[in-house]
């Protein structure tokens, strides 16, 4: 269940990068989640380079389709997925908006209102959360942050050599850009939301 749950498992963690925090100011919410993306991307990258047949890739969707809730994101995670709801048509955003708003509150299995269900692919890719990029790759407290599929080969042994990611780090590094919320609540901030002030003119997209 991306981001919100996952079964047990044993395995390596790669210890957190250290990430010194000084300003709290939009620029800095922004080189923050580049920061905290790249260390995603490169820790990708170790484990596909010496699994080339990793299971995720466009197409596989089942975590798409099955979150315990909608996505818990802080605002800089927001002001990046607002800016990727932009880019699609009118229509399919005001879909997608309507869809975020019914499933407020929704409890689990949740189809994520970005997926594009036909292509088995993110509508908004570039811009999804952190959560999306970490999940099949990262581990919680010990758990496993991953679809039953790699579960299965992770108590087949065929994955005892991965070094997981820490998704305890990550989220106390998130923690500095403010609490997440949810979707649902992001999309109608008064100063951020769909229909808010603030222009998305943001320099990282
Ligand atoms: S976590 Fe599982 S379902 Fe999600 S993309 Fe990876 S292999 Fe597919
Ligand atoms: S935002 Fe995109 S990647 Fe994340 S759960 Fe939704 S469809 Fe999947």
């Amino acid at each position: 269940m991306k981001g919100f749950g996952s079964k047990d498992l044993q395995g390596k963690i790669a210890q957190p990068i250290a990430f010194n925090v000084t300003g709290w100011n939009r620029d800095h919410f922004v080189s923050s989640l580049d920061e905290i993306e790249s260390r995603i991307e490169r820790l990708i990258e170790n484990i596909r380079g010496s699994h080339p047949d990793w299971l995720c890739r466009r197409g596989c969707d089942s975590c798409c389709r099955r979150l315990a809730e909608l996505p818990i994101i802080t605002r800089a995670e927001w002001l990046r997925l607002k800016a990727g709801l932009l880019t699609l048509s009118a229509e399919l955003r005001q879909r997608i908006l309507t869809d975020i708003g019914s499933l407020a509150g929704a409890t689990m299995p949740v189809m994520c209102p970005m997926l594009d269900a036909d292509e088995g692919a993110c509508r908004i890719y570039p811009y999804r959360p952190l959560a999306c990029r970490s999940y099949g790759y990262y581990m919680q407290k010990g758990i496993g942050l991953h679809c039953q599929q790699i579960e299965q080969k992770v108590a087949s042994g065929l994955l005892d050599q991965v070094v997981w990611g820490n998704q305890d780090a990550l989220d106390r590094d998130l923690r500095v850009e403010g609490e997440p919320r949810s979707l649902a609540v992001w999309i109608d901030d008064p100063l951020d939301g769909m229909h808010g002030g603030y222009a998305i003119a943001d320099k990282s997209i």
